[in-house]
């Protein structure tokens, strides 16, 4: 199973500033040091062996989305600003002409976890299904949406999408299978809610669980986060919010 990030930053996007590119220059220029370089390749060579990634690359611009690769139908956490990127990859490998589907699965739908979405390509191609998984009433996710893509904070309305789109309600605590996969939710603290997913295929976990505010209030709210955790290959978390599971040895084989 391979996970891609195309969005890791939460509440809103940013881009890379002046000051930010000036320094990866500057240390890019100390490290070579006043070395010589024979053509492109060495210079290639050189990024890719001697500069160390912060240096070489950027990170953490676009807001939440997550996807995991690998299967026959496309399987999304979250629709953040990186889904535009993701829409933008989807069109250089498959084009317009091949119909895909779309499994995405809503942590909640703050605005910075479904912006993405009007940038979307994908969705305004007609062939394509879009499914939208999540577990708040199908009426706050249909209001979202909605809103969002409506006179005047869009041209395009959603009625007016190409795509076959789908709202659909889960359980959480319940498994459903979805692609081939086993997809159970959990309900998260945050304001107006959010939910964790964990994803199990061919004997691999990834839990898939942002903004999640453990307020460690509750012991048994606590043990059940550890619950859905447990023994996950993968777990995806927010740095934004502390984290204070406690992760004792106990009587559950201590794999927590
Ligand atoms: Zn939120």
């Amino acid at each position: 199973m391979l996970i891609r990030f195309w969005g890791t930053r939460g509440s809103i996007p940013v881009a890379l500033t002046g000051a930010g590119v000036r320094q990866k220059i500057k240390q890019a220029l100390l490290c070579a040091n006043g070395r010589h370089f024979a053509n492109d390749e060495a210079v290639e060579r050189f990024i890719d062996e001697e500069l160390d990634f912060p240096t070489r690359h950027s990170y953490g611009g676009n807001s939440a989305c997550v996807d995991l690769v690998g299967v026959s139908e496309y399987m999304v956490c979250d629709m953040g600003s990186g889904l535009r990127s993701l829409g933008q990859q989807i069109m250089r490998e498959h084009g317009p002409g091949t119909p895909q589907v779309y499994n995405f699965f809503m942590s909640h739908v703050h605005w910075d976890h479904l912006m993405g979405f009007p940038f979307f390509p994908p969705a305004y191609i007609p062939g394509n299904t879009i499914r939208i998984h999540g577990c708040h009433a199908l009426s706050v996710m249909q209001e979202a949406f909605h809103r969002q893509q409506s006179d005047p904070c869009f041209p395009v309305d959603w009625q007016n999408l190409g795509a076959d789109i789908a709202l659909i309600h889960l359980e959480p605590g319940q498994w459903y299978e979805v692609n081939g996969f086993r997809v159970q939710a959990k309900l998260q603290p945050h304001h107006g809610d959010s939910y964790g997913y964990r994803f199990e295929k061919d004997g691999k976990a990834v839990v898939y669980s942002t903004d999640a505010e453990h307020k460690l209030e509750s012991e048994e709210a606590t043990d059940a986060m550890v619950d859905f955790y447990r023994e996950a290959d993968l777990v995806i978390f927010d740095a934004k919010y502390r984290c204070k599971i406690k992760f004792v040895s106990s009587s559950r084989e201590g794999k927590q």
